[in-house]
């Protein structure tokens, strides 16, 4: 019943109602004006009869006649044409003022919809006055009916006015379906153009476009000989950002520099409840979301290449023990290992938390500029590399084949490392530049990040990738509602919500463009005061990184080799874990027999305690097993290391800082979720409490460790002053305790300098601090560079969009002779002047 409404409104009436409701907006002035019921005179027909329909207006509830003929023209026609909309397709009982629903339209794009507390609030409203809803149908049902096909309706007519406008566009497009077709058509058209300046006046279709006629002027560069116009990125990226994908002429940027960022991220918070079935399919026109056979494709693939007989032989080749560079990445294996690992226990919480739900969530692509791209609602939290493959496709396909892409995900290292292995996106790894975002780099091993950090790999300039989160953020009101409506109208929403926030994006471009330019500006004032205050040359700085990333991204060095030393430090290692966790065993202990503790104290420590007792068991364990496995050779050779005081400290310290890392990132994950929380529903939010609880009371354990680290590093700077340490034996720098929760890219907290073994000659990248801090300097000026490149290239493409579009527009209208579609037109226009002047 449901279904076939639906499908009546979609096939039988809302097309009906475009041109109408065209009319209606022209002849009121946008409403302004009041419209005169519309009804036509009662018809001859036999099975012609008048029926009530209930009006609802911000004034008043009154009853109006409408003649209702199953062959003649519809009920819901006469109503639009009167500035009302119908509740149901055929014979409603109840019609909704055009205003009162675009009132709300607008409402529920800034707060979070609720039709009870609407429909509740006007009944109490207009009951006050004395009017009443009769019959015991409630108005809730029927009023929201009303809203969601009046809401078809407009993005029906947002449709038309937009395919109009394509047929009047000229240009290469890339990856839209009609491409061939219409590149061929125009050819055709302009050759007519040609040959007949002026036509004869054909007469308007029923849409009201008389036959598309190309404009001359633009093309005229494009023929006789001339340099072909550069390919467009397709009309659906194009009006997704026009700073992005707007340019008609080849975009030109910095060398090196990716001729589009973007972004993508997964929000777990926007689930959707598993309900019985789902509700009548009703999709967006302009939808953002991919459609689900294409995800099902990319699974598909996915899962054929990971099961096939190749990869099966190559894993089973694969020597766990060897460190080694896979081929096409520049990251050795080992920290590979280490980021998916961190990243996938991080994950295991959201996995176990998403039952009861058939969406589980939803991943999105953004540009720098906040604009959506594209959408995936996300059925699996569990693998979900090919939510991430289809939406970078699809991306490709509407991009020129000349076009770079820089990717920003928080594990694009995984991501990337997946398609070299498995020949994901095979042809398109070219162009493909991959960072991780910066808000989500402390997940990463050091050797990682000195290759996917924007701030430190070539081409993303400024760009962080935090749009996401401040998408998201911009959608968070949604969630709660989203969860329980149907599918099909939470895609909708969704859909209808992120073409509200792209048009305000837009309007703000203006603004945007200069913001970001003068930030850049100070940027770069401030990295070249400090350039100059280090008295480097760049040529040494940018010599001294390439060593640097060649360094920190060499593959561990052979086991064999290696065995002997690291069996000692491996021993050493295990020592100080087995006294670490004594530390805290200890710790706990003392908070749960204090009479001092608060009760909620006393039970963490509680829960606590169970983890660091077996943590500890399990430390003593391999200690034990450890030393058993030590020869003579080793054994002496620890007694040399435990003997050596500078040494001890070293070792020492070096496990201190593995285990503040640790538990730094771990804390930041935590925090994370927290920051995220606004994403949350109420009901998470006691869970969210506890984490802030547990974060706080593992501050101290933490800046404790940072204490004793600090300690460490003066008493090894006092032996190396008193000549009682190796020659070339460099001091660890202290870490600064007030940035010490930041994990910033450059925080002492990542590198081990001075920790690991003596090198003769250190490298000035390692000991000199002038150096380092020039490094830094220099590689923020290149992202600076890049930057103003970027801003330029998006200035200029907004700019083309815009001429473009005017000229499209102008040459519509020209030949648009129905005043409803020339009324949209007019109205597309203001839109542009009001772009213009921002
Ligand atoms: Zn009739
Ligand atoms: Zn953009
Ligand atoms: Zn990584």
């Amino acid at each position: 019943m449901k279904e076939l409404q639906a499908k009546n409104w979609l096939e039988k009436v809302i097309p009906r109602l475009v041109q109408p409701y065209m009319e209606l907006m022209q002849k009121t002035e946008d409403l302004r004006r009041a419209a005169p019921l519309g009804m036509r005179a009662r018809c001859e027909c036999t099975l012609s009869q008048q029926i009530t329909v209930l009006v609802v207006r911000f004034d008043r509830i009154e009853e109006i006649q409408v003649p209702y003929c199953t062959k003649c023209e519809l009920v819901a026609v006469q109503l639009v044409r009167s500035g009302l909309f119908p509740c149901a397709p055929f014979r409603p009982s109840l019609a909704v003022d055009i205003k009162m629903l675009d009132f709300v339209t607008r409402l529920f794009l800034r707060v979070s919809p609720n039709h009870t507390a609407w429909c509740n609030t006007l009944e109490d409203y207009l009951g006050s006055q004395g009017y009443h809803v009769h019959g015991t149908d409630p108005l809730r049902r029927r009023f929201a009916n009303a809203l969601m096909w009046f809401n078809s309706l407009q993005n029906a007519v947002v449709a038309q006015v937009k395919s109009v406008l394509n047929t009047f566009r000229i240009g290469q497009q890339t990856g839209d379906k009609e491409t061939a077709g219409r590149a061929a058509e125009s050819e055709r058209e302009e050759k007519e153009i040609r040959t007949s300046e002026v036509r004869p006046e054909p007469l308007g279709d029923s849409a009201g476009i008389e036959d598309p006629k190309r404009r001359a002027v633009e093309n005229a560069e494009s023929h006789d000989g001339l340099p072909e116009p550069a390919p467009r990125a397709s009309e659906y990226l194009r009006s997704r950002c026009p700073l992005c994908f707007g340019s008609t002429t080849t975009p030109n940027l910095n060398n090196g520099c990716p001729t589009v960022v973007v972004c993508v991220d997964a929000c777990f918070t926007h689930k959707h409840n598993d309900q019985n079935g789902r509700d009548p399919r009703r999709i967006h026109p302009d939808t953002m979301f991919i459609s689900p056979d294409k995800v099902q494709e990319m699974e598909d693939h996915v899962e054929a290449r990971r099961n096939s007989r190749d990869a099966k032989r190559s894993r089973h080749l694969e020597s766990p023990d060897d460190d080694h560079i896979e081929p096409g990445m520049k990251v050795p294996k080992s920290v590979l290992d280490g980021c998916g690992n961190s990243f996938e226990a991080a994950n295991g919480t959201a996995k176990s938390r998403a039952k009861g739900f058939d969406e589980r969530a939803l991943a999105g692509m953004f540009c720098p500029h906040g604009s959506c791209l594209f959408l995936v609602t996300m059925s699996s939290v569990g693998e979900k590399q090919h939510y991430i493959l289809v939406m970078l496709q699809t991306l490709f396909n509407g991009i020129p084949d000349s076009w770079t892409v820089g990717f920003l995900y928080d594990v694009a290292c995984q991501v990337e490392r997946s398609c070299r292995k498995w020949g994901f996106l095979a042809e398109y790894m070219e162009r493909i530049v991959w960072g991780v975002s910066v808000f989500h780099a402390y997940g990463h091993e050091w050797g990682c990040q000195v290759v996917y950090h924007p701030r430190k790999c070539k081409g993303f300039g400024l760009c962080d990738g935090e749009t996401c989160e401040r998408c998201w953020h911009a959608i968070s009101r949604l969630i709660a509602y989203t969860r329980v409506a149907g599918y099909y109208i939470r895609l909708y929403t969704l859909d209808s919500q992120f073409h509200f926030n792209n048009k305000q994006t837009l309007l703000n471009a203006g603004t945007w463009l200069r913001r970001k330019l003068r930030q850049c500006e100070s940027r770069r004032r401030a990295a070249k005061g400090e350039l100059e205050r280090t008295g480097q040359s760049t040529t040494i700085l940018r010599e001294q990184w390439a060593n640097q990333v060649a360094s920190q991204t060499k593959p561990l060095p052979r086991q064999k080799k290696q065995a002997a030393k690291t069996a000692v430090e491996e021993t050493f290692r295990l020592r100080k874990n087995v006294e670490l966790y004594e530390q805290r065993v200890a710790d706990l202990e003392a908070v749960l027999l204090s009479n001092y503790s608060r009760t909620d104290q006393r039970a963490m420590a509680g829960e606590d305690i169970q983890k660091a007792k077996a943590d500890l068991v399990k430390a003593r364990e391999s200690l034990a097993k450890q030393e058993k496995s030590l020869g003579i050779p080793e054994r002496r050779q620890l007694k040399h290391l435990m003997e050596s005081p500078f040494l001890t400290k070293r070792m020492n310290a070096l496990s201190l800082k593995m285990r503040l890392r640790e538990r730094l990132r771990a804390r930041k994950f935590e925090l994370d979720r927290l920051e995220r929380s606004y994403r949350k529903q109420r009901s998470e939010q006691r869970l969210d409490d506890h984490t802030r609880d547990a974060i706080q009371r593992r501050e101290p354990g933490i800046t404790n460790l940072a204490s004793k680290y600090n300690k460490l590093c003066d008493d090894m700077t006092d032996l190396i002053r008193r000549h009682q340490a190796p020659n070339f034996a460099i001091a660890p720098k202290k870490i600064d305790r007030q940035s010490l929760f930041d994990l910033d890219v450059d925080e002492e907290i990542w590198q081990d300098v001075g920790l690991d073994e003596d090198i003769d000659n250190p490298p000035l990248w390692l000991c000199n601090e002038e150096v380092r801090r020039g490094i830094r300097a220099v590689l923020e000026l290149d992202r600076c560079d890049e930057e103003t490149s970027r801003l330029q290239a998006q200035r200029k493409a907004l700019q083309e969009w815009f001429m473009d579009e005017w000229y499209t527009l102008e040459a519509a209208l020209e030949q648009t002779r129905t005043a409803g579609l020339q009324h949209q037109l007019m109205l597309r226009r203001k839109y542009l002047l009001k772009l213009y002047t921002n």
